[in-house]
C-alpha cells in the first residue's frame, strides 16, 4: 500500500507520556503514513550538555548528568504504560539507552562518541511511542532512519541512496499503516552516525516526503503554524495561512525556528505540500505551504543571530574585473557560505553565519585590501511582495526602523524578500517596531 503522508511530531508533541497518548487518535486514521518523531523536548540539549562536559573530561559531572536523564525517562516510563509487563519493558529500554551512554564515559571522548551520544534522543523517543502503541494493540512498525537516511561528505542529504534504501526498507515490512521512524539523525558519507543538525527532524520529514512522493508532509508542533513575527519576542503576532515554499524557505533559512532552515527545499523539488499543525490544537488548519501563494506587501519577518560581517576596501576593486573572483575564492577554499552582500566602487561587505574560518578568512582577504570584521550581527528578512516592476514598496520598513543603525540591505535579490543586517542587540526593538508598523 502506498504512503499518503509523512507526519512529524517535534519535541513537545512527545514531550511527556500525556502529550504521546494524545497522538494516537491523530495518528490512527485508515492511511499508511510515516510518523517521524524528534526526542522529547529538552533531551537533545541534556544530551549536549553531557558531550560537553565529556569533552572537557568531566566524568563526574557527565555521570551525573546522565544518572538524572536516566530517572527522568524511568519516570517517562512509569507514567506511560499501564500494564506491569509493558512498564517492565519501558524501564529495560530506558537501562539499555543509559547503559550505553554511561559507555563513553570510560574512552576517549571524539565526534564519533558526541555523535553517538546525540542520537539516543531520538532512538528513545521512537522506542518508546512504538512500545505505547503495541500495549494498546494498534499495529505500529518501526523503522530505523539509520537504514536509509544518509549525508554526503559535504553534510547534505544523499537522495538518490536514500531514496533506494527507504523504499527497500519499506517493502521489508509487514502491512501496517503505522511506520514509525527518527527525525534528525542519519549516516554520514562514512557510514558513521550523524545527525541534521538542530531542528533537523523537520528536514527529516521533508527529505522522507520527497524520497517517497508522499501527497502531503506534516509538520506538528506546539503552535499553529507559521506566524508573522516570532513569537518569542513578539507579542500579538498572527498566523499566516499560506505561504509559498520560496517566502517559507527564506523565512526558516533567516530564523524563523518552527522549521529547519533547510527543510522546504526537498518539500519545493517534488512540490509537496507542507503543512504546519499544533498537536495541542489539531482541528486548527495551521499554515499550507504550496508552490503559490497569494502576494502581500508585507508577510512576515524572521531574525538570524550569530553573523558576522567582513568590510573589505580596495582601491584595487575600482574599475577591475576579477576581484570578487578573488574573494569568493577565499571563501571556498574554506567552505563557508555567504548570506548577504553588498558592493560599492571600492568596498564589499559579506556577511557569514559559520564563523569556524572566521580569523583565517579575514587573513586571507587582506591579501586584497583593508579589512574589518564585526561579529554579533543579525539578519533581518522581511518576506513580502518585493517585485522588481512594483513600486512603493519598502518605505514602511524604513520608517519602522529609523531609530536602528542598519548596516546592509539587500534588496532586489530575491523577488519576495529584503534583508537588512543589524547590531544584535537591536534585533528585538527591530522586530517589534517592525510588526507595529507592518502587521497593524
Ligand atoms: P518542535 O520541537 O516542534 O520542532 P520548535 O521549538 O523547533 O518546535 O519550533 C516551534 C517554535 O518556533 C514555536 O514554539 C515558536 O516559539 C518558534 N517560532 C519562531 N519563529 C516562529 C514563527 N515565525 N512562527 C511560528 N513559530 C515560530
Ligand atoms: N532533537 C533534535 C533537536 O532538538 C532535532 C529536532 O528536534 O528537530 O535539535
Ligand atoms: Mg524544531
Amino acid at each position: 500500500m502506498e504512503i499518503s503522508k509523512v507526519m512529524k511530531f517535534g519535541g513537545t508533541s512527545v514531550g511527556s507520556p500525556d502529550r504521546m497518548r494524545a497522538l494516537i487518535p491523530l495518528i490512527t486514521d485508515s492511511e499508511r503514513k510515516i510518523v517521524v518523531l524528534s526526542a522529547m523536548s529538552g533531551t537533545t540539549n541534556r544530551l549536549v550538555e553531557i558531550t560537553e562536559l565529556l569533552y572537557a573530561g568531566d566524568v563526574d559531572q557527565a555521570s551525573k548528568k546522565i544518572g538524572e536523564m536516566r530517572t527522568d525517562y524511568h519516570q517517562v516510563a512509569e507514567e506511560l504504560f499501564e500494564t506491569d509487563s509493558f512498564r517492565q519493558t519501558g524501564h529495560e529500554l530506558v537501562d539499555s539507552h543509559f547503559d550505553y551512554i554511561s559507555n563513553f564515559t570510560l574512552r576517549i571522548f571524539t565526534k564519533l562518541q558526541e555523535k553517538a551520544i546525540l542520537a539516543q534522543g531520538e532512538l528513545l523517543s521512537t522506542s518508546l511511542f512504538h512500545k505505547l502503541l503495541n500495549e494498546r494493540n494498534i499495529d505500529a512498525l518501526l523503522l530505523p532512519a539509520l537504514n536509509f537516511m544518509r549525508i554526503d561528505k559535504d553534510g547534505e542529504p544523499d537522495m538518490f541512496y536514500i531514496e533506494e534504501n527507504i523504499i527497500r526498507e519499506i517493502e521489508k515490512l509487514p502491512a501496517g499503516n503505522i511506520i514509525i521512524t527518527q527525525g534528525y539523525i542519519c549516516r554520514n558519507a562514512f557510514g558513521e552516525t550523524d545527525n541534521l543538525k538542530r531542528g533537523g527532524s523537520d528536514f527529516s520529514a521533508s527529505i522522507i516526503g520527497a524520497a517517497l512522493n508522499v501527497s502531503e508532509i506534516q509538520i506538528w508542533t506546539d503552535i499553529s503554524g507559521f506566524h508573522n513575527n516570532d513569537p518569542r519576542y513578539v507579542e500579538n503576532t498572527s498566523v499566516i495561512r499560506e505561504l509559498s515554499f520560496d517566502e517559507a524557505a527564506e523565512l526558516a533559512y533567516f530564523g524563523a525556528k518552527i522549521l529547519h532552515p533547510s527543510s522546504v527545499n526537498p518539500a519545493r523539488l517534488k512540490n509537496i505540500p507542507v503543512r504546519l499543525k499544533n498537536t495541542m490544537e489539531p482541528a486548527d488548519e495551521g499554515t499550507l505551504i504550496t508552490s503559490s501563494s497569494l502576494l502581500l506587501d508585507y508577510k512576515a519577518v524572521a531574525a538570524k543571530d550569530g553573523i558576522s560581517v567582513l568590510r573589505i576596501n580596495s582601491d584595487r576593486m575600482l574599475l577591475a574585473y576579477g576581484f570578487l573572483r578573488k574573494v569568493f575564492e577565499i571563501f571556498e577554499a574554506y567552505k563557508t557560505p555567504i548570506d548577504m552582500i553588498t558592493t560599492s566602487e571600492v568596498a564589499v561587505s559579506l556577511t557569514i553565519d559559520n564563523a569556524q574560518f572566521l580569523s583565517q578568512i579575514a587573513r586571507d582577504l587582506k591579501s586584497l585590501g583593508s579589512v574589518e570584521v564585526e561579529e554579533n550581527q543579525t539578519i533581518i528578512c522581511i518576506v513580502g511582495d518585493f517585485r522588481t516592476e512594483r513600486t512603493g514598496s519598502a518605505p514602511e520598513i524604513f520608517e519602522a526602523l529609523d531609530t536602528i543603525p542598519l548596516k546592509m540591505i539587500s534588496y532586489g535579490g530575491s523577488p519576495h524578500s529584503l534583508s537588512l543586517l543589524i547590531d544584535t542587540s537591536d534585533k528585538v526593538k527591530a522586530l517589534r517596531l517592525l510588526s507595529e508598523h507592518l502587521f497593524k
